[in-house]
């Protein structure tokens, strides 16, 4: 291990698609890049995700209708939210942080905050995508919220007012438009919603292999090692402490996705972040076609075309990151999409598992470690990890740099979960939604 590091060094611990992600961005900025893995690149929750670049998860993710549906949809053993017996008094602080999100102020500032990393994030993953070689596997034909129950659309559409004020484009789609857009949708979707401007990775594993060998193809290393430790010195540097080997580095970056707790908890009073299980269904040979991710209105889960099949993903499963899958909710999936889609061949189905980092507001955590000179962290996208990795990667160079990042950051750092959210350093917002 080198004594004094080189100041352009950064070590990104992580290879899922934000660690990937922030590695070619800051390569790109003029840094060396060292990222580091116990695993090989996108075998965890990147590997399997929907490929949707959504514009519309602008919202924290307990809203107070949802409240009222709790005891009944946990209560559902093959509902599409459950939080696994043993896994529940690790929820206590989650809930607790989620809940003091529902409403007021605090959810108006981070509605916002989402929405302005969102309307951002499809331009600046086009940017990196073709930077890196990738471009092939994006395109942007918008995106549908299909649905059954009228009703349920119409509640929906109270929430596209809010949509607009934060300049998302959205609009509500007759049954007879849903089907002209995608002819392999039920004749029992009564609408929808169109989200004009989001987007899909037809193969969300294969761009973060791509800018994996971006990245060493110019210089840059990934390399293999189960990271222990992680902490600044008084002489300058970070230290990585790895099961095979310590490097040092100017900078570090811990983006290990709901792992990054373990890395970082002793520099904080608390992480509430939480093992959100999702799962898919690859189905191969699925002979049927869609254009662009479809989100079902309820339950909750979608389908989008991908270079190898349709994939069916969605769910949500509160339970330990190591606990056994349980691949009959990947299962669960078909039997809801039969529901939704024209008839659906199963043949080669492949199930799958990825553990969401989610942190109870909806907000990931960006930022630098308090009393830890040159050591950042970017983690906790939950649902929308895939979509907000370009722009996440932006505001990660920018910190380092110390430069104007593309969004006021001042939300996203860690210590709003001890200090709250309209302390000195957090803007007050108004209460408007
Ligand atoms: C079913 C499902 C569908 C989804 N659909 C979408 C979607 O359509 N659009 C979207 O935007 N998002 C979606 N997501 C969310 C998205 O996949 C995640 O937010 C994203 O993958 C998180 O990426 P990450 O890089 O932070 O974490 P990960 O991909 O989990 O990567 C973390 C990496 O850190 C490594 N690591 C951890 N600890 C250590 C250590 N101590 N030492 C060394 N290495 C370590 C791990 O090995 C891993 O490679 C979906 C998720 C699921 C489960």
């Amino acid at each position: 291990m080198n004594s004094i590091a080189e100041p352009t060094t950064v070590g990104v611990i992580g290879a899922g698609i934000v660690g990937l992600s922030v590695a070619v961005q800051l390569q790109r900025d003029g840094y060396r890049v060292t990222v580091i893995d116990r695993d090989e690149p996108m075998q965890a929750c990147s590997a399997g995700n929907a490929g949707y670049l959504s514009e519309a998860n602008i919202f924290p993710p307990a809203a107070p209708d949802m409240l009222l549906q709790l005891p009944k949809l946990l209560l559902a053993n093959d509902g599409p939210l459950v939080i696994r017996p043993a896994y529940a008094p690790k929820m206590m602080s989650w809930g607790r942080h989620a809940l003091s999100v529902v409403k007021g102020d605090v959810r108006a500032m981070v509605t916002r905050t989402l929405a302005s990393m969102t309307v951002q994030a499809y331009a600046m993953i086009e940017t990196l995508a073709t930077y890196a070689g990738a471009a092939q596997l994006l395109s942007r034909d918008g995106g549908l919220v299909a649905f059954k129950n009228a009703q349920a659309l119409d509640k929906k559409c109270e929430l596209l007012n809010v949509w607009h004020r934060h300049g998302i484009q959205v609009h509500r789609l007759s049954d007879a438009a849903i089907q002209a857009l995608e002819p392999a949708l039920s004749r029992e979707i009564v609408g929808g919603l169109f989200f004009e401007n989001s987007g899909r990775c037809s193969n969300p594993r294969r761009l973060g292999l791509i800018y994996a060998e971006h990245l060493v193809r110019n210089g840059g290393e990934v390399v293999r090692d189960q990271v222990n430790g992680v902490s600044s010195q008084s002489d300058g540097g970070v230290i990585v402490r790895g099961a095979i080997e310590d490097r040092r580095f100017a900078n570090v970056v811990v983006c290990a996705g709901f792992w990054s707790e373990e890395l970082l908890h002793s520099h904080f009073k608390s992480i509430p972040i939480a093992s959100e299980r999702g799962y898919h269904l690859m189905l191969p040979n699925a002979g049927l076609s869609l254009k662009r991710p479809v989100v079902f209105g309820e339950p909750h889960f979608a389908a989008t075309p991908m270079d190898e099949g349709l994939r069916l993903a969605g769910t949500a499963e509160f339970a330990s990151a190591d606990a056994p899958p349980n691949m009959q909710r990947a299962e669960m999936l078909l039997r809801l999409a039969r529901q939704y889609l024209a008839p659906i061949d199963e043949t080669g189905a492949k199930p799958w598992m990825g553990v969401r980092p989610s942190l109870p507001d909806g907000l990931p955590a960006i930022g630098t470690v308090p009393g830890q000179p040159g050591l950042h962290y970017a983690f906790g996208h939950a649902h929308n990890g895939l979509t907000l990795s370009a722009v996440t990667a932006k505001c990660v160079s920018a910190q380092l740099q110390r430069a104007a990042a593309p969004i006021d950051l001042t939300p996203f750092d860690l210590m709003r979960f001890e200090r709250g959210y309209f302390s000195s350093k957090q803007p007050r917002a108004t209460n408007a939604l």
